[in-house]
């Protein structure tokens, strides 16, 4: 058996990271099973759905590296095969119209017996058909229900998983039941634990940024995101938590995913922004975010690389390489107002020439050569030169090494700032 899974958004809302987790895996399944993942987009609700939100979901899918294998399928578009199956029902007396007269039509759910849903995440899950009532196929104003679609398009699919939210275990009985009535083959059943806040609340706009698109907007990554998605109810066998999209595709599986809800952590997802920033080179960062990198070199990029969290922040840090005219605070400024920090300055200042010759790299070697000279010279500790020299030179706390500043900042800004801290 090939496996062959479909991911199927409704667009009746933005892609929400709960359905880009579903997405994420379905996708990975399908890769480590060397199967098919397919799109099928449930626009059977007319007043919902919406052509944006279309376009969004497959924009997301998009930036996150998930295409389908085969051209998505629109449920809209398949009517007629729901209808032709709903006639097949009345004709079997299995099924039967509305007494009133509407277009509905009811499904006769079975009155005895029992019904078990062998779900690969949650074990059997046991439900008595006493329990339900006739179902709705089609409704009063004609349209066809999500279970009854849903079934009628997965058999003829060929879907072999059906990977989805617990929210809809419910559902799953109901569908048993046509895939009996229908005589197609049952398949498999996998309802993944649901997305929630730190607050336990199901996920939600409440909670801050809910769409893929948000995380994109806000700087980042699409392999971070894929990363962390990963993680919310599944954790690979050998406990690694950093992965690229092809080593979640090798380790994937749906038995290591948690039975219990997961907890959206955005600390985390930060930190694997964070990561997966650095693992980046250089020249990929600069190549292909283009739009964060407009008033930064190379060089610069270089040095905040590793600090980097978003990557708006590449505009935040390379700033203090840029501005005009820094602004101390009073307590910097007593700091940099110390004999010792003067000495320093003076000292920096009348050898800068020494630093800017030859190629970056023996720059920086040059101006490292600079602050351990000056630390000799003045016998002053490390700490009394470097922090009041960050300071003068950044009006910030931490930030890169001195000798990349000292290079990247230019002989001019450099002399500006120290002339300046030893005016003020
Ligand atoms: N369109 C349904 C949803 O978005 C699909 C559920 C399913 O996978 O069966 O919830």
């Amino acid at each position: 058996m090939t496996v062959k899974v479909r991911f199927a958004p409704s667009p009746t809302g933005y892609l929400h990271i709960g359905s880009a987790r579903t997405a994420l895996f379905h996708y990975l399944f399908a890769r480590h099973q060397g199967g098919q993942f397919v799109l099928r987009i449930e626009d059977t609700d007319r007043e919902r759905s919406r052509p944006e939100y279309e376009e969004d979901i497959f924009a997301g899918l998009d930036w996150l590296g998930m295409r389908g294998d085969e051209p998505a399928v629109y449920q809209n578009s398949r009517r007629e095969v729901h209808l032709k199956y709903i006639d097949k029902l009345l004709s079997e007396g299995r099924a039967y119209k509305d007494p009133q007269g509407s277009p509905a039509v009811f499904f006769r759910v079975p009155a005895e017996g029992g019904t078990v849903i062998r779900d690969l995440v949650k074990g059997d899950i046991h439900f008595q058909n006493k329990d339900f009532k006739d179902q709705v196929m089609r409704k009063s104003d004609g349209s066809v229900t999500y279970n009854f679609a849903v079934v009628v398009d997965d058999a003829e699919m060929g879907i072999t998983h059906i990977i989805r939210g617990e929210d809809h275990i419910s559902n799953t009985p109901k569908q048993i039941f046509l895939y009996e009535a229908l005589g197609f083959p049952l398949p498999q059943f996998a309802h993944i634990p649901m997305i929630l806040g730190a607050d336990r609340a199901k996920l939600s706009k409440r909670h801050g940024a809910a769409s893929v698109n948000e995380y994109r907007r806000a700087g980042y990554l699409p392999e971070a995101l894929l990363n962390y998605l990963s993680l919310l109810g599944w954790t690979p066998a050998d406990g690694t938590e950093l992965m690229t999209l092809n080593e979640l595709c090798q380790k994937f599986d749906l038995d290591r995913v948690s039975k219990s809800n997961a907890i959206f952590d955005l600390e985390k997802l930060r930190w694997l922004n964070c990561q997966k920033i650095k693992h980046l080179t250089t020249d990929e960062l600069y190549n292909n975010y283009t739009e964060y990198c407009q008033n930064v070199s190379l060089d610069i990029l270089n040095v905040i690389k590793d600090d980097l969290v978003l990557l708006g922040d590449i505009a935040g840090k390379s700033t203090v390489f840029s501005v005009d005219r820094l602004e101390y605070t009073a307590e910097q400024k007593t700091e940099i107002n110390t004999e010792t920090a003067h000495l320093v300055f003076r000292e920096i200042i009348a050898k800068l020439n020494n630093i800017y010759s030859g190629t970056i790299i023996e720059q920086y070697a040059n101006a490292q050569v600079l602050i351990d000279e000056t630390i000799k010279i003045t016998g002053l500790k490390k700490a009394q030169v470097f922090h009041p020299l960050r300071i003068a030179l950044t009006a910030q706390n931490s930030g890169p090494g001195l000798k990349f500043l000292l290079v990247l900042l230019g002989k001019d800004k450099v002399k500006e700032r120290l002339q300046n801290a030893l005016g003020g």
